[in-house]
């Protein structure tokens, strides 16, 4: 067993690291480059990201013929947890939530003419896309199977309407792909459409005020009243809703967590930092046992949380859907960023509450990662249940 990284992904996280110390941690650190809802502005990331392109380091996740790197899932877990060691650093290198997840989706699943039009423009960074699944209750939320929202087919096309809430990047996105019922059947009841912002037949309700940090756009609720989607713009066929959902969601799940890890990263960066210089009562905060006990507890949830994440990526690239260690890779991260967040805060004493340091950014948009792509008890309900299906063969080694 081997766990070097290849030299070629190597490289890339080198020049990463570099990348986001020179172009993007100066950005982060001016209060004037933040927007109203505490992402870059636009402006600001504009010409970052174009250094990022012109650096070879752009979405990492997509196939070269379409502009990304063509990276294997491993090496994008390498990139993208030195991406977010700045909290602007995904997107200024097209990896950030949304876009990438949709991305990886298209680039899998879209036919050639789909690629052309809904994926390309996301890749060269010219528009920005959004996952339209989740809705207020009664309708789909942890049970895909409870999705309200109908698509009901019409001579060549389907017409929507429903409701959808907190969908991440609506307010800024022209391209968006819909998860909408064609049917009653239970496994094949949901299908994925594409559609554009332009089209006529929906509207974003409000802009949902949410406690943390807002990605670009915002988390959006959503009505449709009559938006007609032509058949061409069906991704995969009509019944693929939930296989599509499943695409994309096993690898944006782990992509959450390699940023997850950036940020836990940068924490324990922050609380360092300060130990090392803080003395109180005769000792320097960092030669104190309690201060240490604490920093190493959060390394070893850190380094548990890259084993699992490594281990998914690889499973991914060996063609498994990796579905337990995704959800277990989840759970672990979204758990140890919280822990990093909350004890570097400590560490730092009054400073750590202040907005002089990302800490207290990074502890309010901590709160989301136990909820987004699947509340920690549902991954854990996954387990549960995979245990019972596969009895010892759970624990198995190799690939699926
Ligand atoms: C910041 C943010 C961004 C988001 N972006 C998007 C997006 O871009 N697109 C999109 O479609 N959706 C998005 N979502 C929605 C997100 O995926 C859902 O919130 C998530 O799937 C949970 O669904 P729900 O909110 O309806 O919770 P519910 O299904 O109402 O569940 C509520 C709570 O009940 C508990 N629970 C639920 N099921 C179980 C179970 N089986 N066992 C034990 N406990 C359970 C959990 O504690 C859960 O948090 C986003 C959410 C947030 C917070």
């Amino acid at each position: 067993m081997d766990f070097t990284l290849p030299p070629e992904i190597e490289d890339i996280r080198v020049r990463t690291r570099v990348f986001i110390a020179e172009h993007v941690l100066p950005l982060e650190a001016d209060p004037a480059n933040f927007d109203p809802h505490e992402n870059i502005r636009l402006d600001v990331l504009a010409p970052a990201q174009a250094k990022a392109k012109a650096a070879g380091l752009w979405a990492p996740q997509t196939p070269k013929d379409y502009g990304g790197m063509g990276l294997p899932v491993v090496g994008w877990a390498a990139m993208y947890e030195e991406a977010n060691r700045s909290i602007f650093g995904p997107v200024a290198l097209n990896c950030a939530a949304p876009d990438d997840g949709n991305m990886n989706l298209l680039a899998q699943v879209g036919t050639p003419e789909q690629k052309d039009k809904w994926l390309r423009p996301i890749v060269d960074g010219k528009v920005r896309s959004s996952f339209v699944m989740t809705e207020p209750a009664p309708g789909g939320g942890s049970d895909p199977g409870m999705i309200r929202t109908r698509a009901e087919p019409r001579n060549d096309r389907y017409i929507v309407s429903g409701r959808k809430w907190f969908i991440t990047g609506a307010g800024e996105a022209s391209h968006f792909i819909l998860i909408a019922r064609t049917s009653d059947e239970p496994r094949r009841g949901l299908t994925a459409f594409m559609f554009h912002k332009d089209q006529p037949g929906w509207r974003i309700v409000r802009r949902i005020p949410i406690m943390g940090p807002e990605e670009h756009g915002g988390h959006c609720e959503l009505e449709f009243d009559g938006l007609e989607i032509p058949a061409e713009n069906v991704l995969m066929q009509v019944g693929d809703g939930l296989r599509a959902t499943q695409i994309r969601l096993g690898p944006a799940r782990l992509t959450h967590c390699m940023r997850w890890l950036g940020l836990a990263k940068r924490c324990m960066e922050i609380a360092q930092e300060y130990v090392e210089r803080r003395e109180g009562f005769g000792i320097k905060l960092a030669d104190r046992e309690s201060v240490q006990i604490k920093l190493g507890e959060v390394a070893k949830e850190i380094s548990i949380g890259r084993l699992l994440v490594m281990h998914a990526a690889w499973l991914l690239d060996a063609g498994s859907r990796a579905r337990k260690e995704v959800s277990m890779a989840k759970v672990q991260v979204a758990d140890t960023l919280h822990l990093a967040s909350d004890v570097a805060i400590q560490l730092n004493g009054a400073r750590g509450y202040s907005k002089d340091t990302v800490l207290e950014w990074i502890y309010r948009y901590a709160r989301q990662a136990r909820l987004v792509d699947g509340a920690s008890e549902v991954h854990a309900m996954v387990l549960a249940r995979l245990m019972r299906e596969e009895g010892p063969e759970f624990w198995r080694w190799g690939v699926e």
